[in-house]
């Protein structure tokens, strides 16, 4: 009898037989580390996405992931994003992420992160850590008494500490970048501005947004953070799924991602949208090109919530908190050159940002063939700053 043969072709036999060499070349991430150290608890994973502009500087995300695939996905995601990132930013970084597999709230202890720690500086400046998601201060101390390769430290100890307002400056610079663009004045003044969270970010937005007279709406799934945040500012607490379907100039999302999605994107009621929240778009593609056809203005998360990564990548320069925020005063300009660009050749605003974040990348690459004396290191600025930290 004759029996159908389907023969697999090479790419199918990659996706099966190489899952993880397949997915670093897919995304195009240069190095994947597994750390384990049983004994202190430790089961991490550090994504190193591109070095070309400079060492990979990503946060470290504590989290409960269900499986070890899901925590290889969420980190090659989190590291690629941290390339553009640093690049549309100006920043002499690549873009890279860990994560530690265990809850934040009980696998806590001195020798996982000490162990971390070690792991991290054994790459030898590839990587540099900071806080993200899950992490506190506490637990980048202990870090730091393992390896210099670690921002984000409390100010105590001559780091930046909390990254959270001056990502809020950021936002709030990006946001009137989009008020100018839509509207042809940056005064947010008599706006109305929903804003989804009441936490780090979104409280400091918000008084940012109240001095200068915005007409302010907060949302979050813990009333009592939403009422703090109205007390403060005068903002008018509305339910957490009220906020997509405000009539609004401009919507905020400062939660959690992927909040632009197929049953919201219909519904809002804005004309711009400008948060501090990773991956507002839940398909970058489709609801960034939907957001455009919309009508909608929408800035991209990376680029105007990049005011944390601005202040702890100054940390490696010497901390100094003027310069920060002056950097991330910057903000505003480029988040006009990506509406420009974006206007320009007719394409969604995330779009626009990805090229020019590729473009600079690729340029700067180039200089490689001029031969400099920072040729006899690695070329890398983050470690030739770094020396001299103990
Ligand atoms: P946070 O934990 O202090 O605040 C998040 C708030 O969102 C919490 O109060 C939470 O209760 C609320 N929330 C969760 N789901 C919600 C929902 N469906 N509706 C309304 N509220 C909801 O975190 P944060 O540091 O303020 O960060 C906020 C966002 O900004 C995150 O996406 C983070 O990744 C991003 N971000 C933060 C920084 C920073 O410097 N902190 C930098 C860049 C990006």
């Amino acid at each position: 009898m004759n029996q159908a043969v389907s023969i697999p072709n090479k790419e199918d036999i990659e996706s099966k037989n190489f899952p993880h060499f397949n997915e670093l070349s897919k995304l195009e991430h240069e190095q994947l580390i597994f750390c384990s150290r049983p004994d202190a608890g430790l089961k991490a994973i550090i994504a190193i996405h591109d070095t070309t502009l400079g060492p990979a500087l990503g946060g470290t995300r504590m989290w409960n992931y269900a499986s070890e695939s899901e925590a290889v996905r969420d980190v090659l995601r989190l590291s690629r994003g941290m390339t553009y990132k640093a690049a549309i930013s100006g920043l002499n970084l690549g873009g890279g992420k860990a994560v530690i597999i265990g809850d934040s709230r009980t696998d806590k202890s001195e020798a996982l992160f000490r162990a971390f720690g070690r792991y991290i500086d054994g790459l030898g400046g590839r990587y540099i850590t900071a806080e993200d998601v899950g992490m506190t201060e506490q637990d980048m101390e202990w870090i730091f008494s393992e390896t210099k390769y670690v921002t984000g430290i409390p100010k105590a100890l001559g780091g930046s500490g909390n990254p959270s307002p001056v990502t809020a400056y950021g936002v709030y610079m990006g946001m009137k970048a989009a008020a100018k663009k839509a509207y042809g004045s940056d005064s947010l003044e008599g706006l109305r501005i929903g804003i989804q969270g009441a936490g780090s970010v979104a409280s400091n937005l918000a008084s940012y947004l109240q001095k200068e007279g915005a007409v302010l709406f907060v949302s979050d799934i813990f009333e009592e953070k939403a009422n703090r945040v109205s007390k403060n500012t005068g903002a008018t607490v509305v339910e957490p799924n009220d906020i997509y379907t405000l009539d609004l100039h401009i919507f905020s999302p400062c939660a959690l991602g992927g909040v632009v999605n197929d049953d919201t994107v219909g519904q809002l009621q804005c004309d711009i949208i400008a948060g501090g929240a990773n991956n507002i778009l839940d398909d970058e593609q489709r609801h960034g090109k939907l957001l455009k056809e919309q009508g909608i203005y929408y800035a991209p998360d990376y680029v105007i919530n990049a005011g944390g990564i601005i202040n702890i990548s100054s940390e490696l320069e010497g901390y100094n908190e003027e310069m920060a925020l002056n950097k991330t005063s910057r903000i505003y300009d480029t988040t006009i050159k990506i509406f420009e660009y974006a206007e320009k050749h007719d394409i969604p605003t995330y779009r626009a940002s990805n090229i020019l974040a590729e473009q600079r990348i690729e340029s700067v690459a180039k200089l490689g063939t001029v031969y400099s004396s920072k040729s006899h290191f690695s070329g890398r600025l983050g470690e030739l700053y770094m020396k001299d930290r103990t």
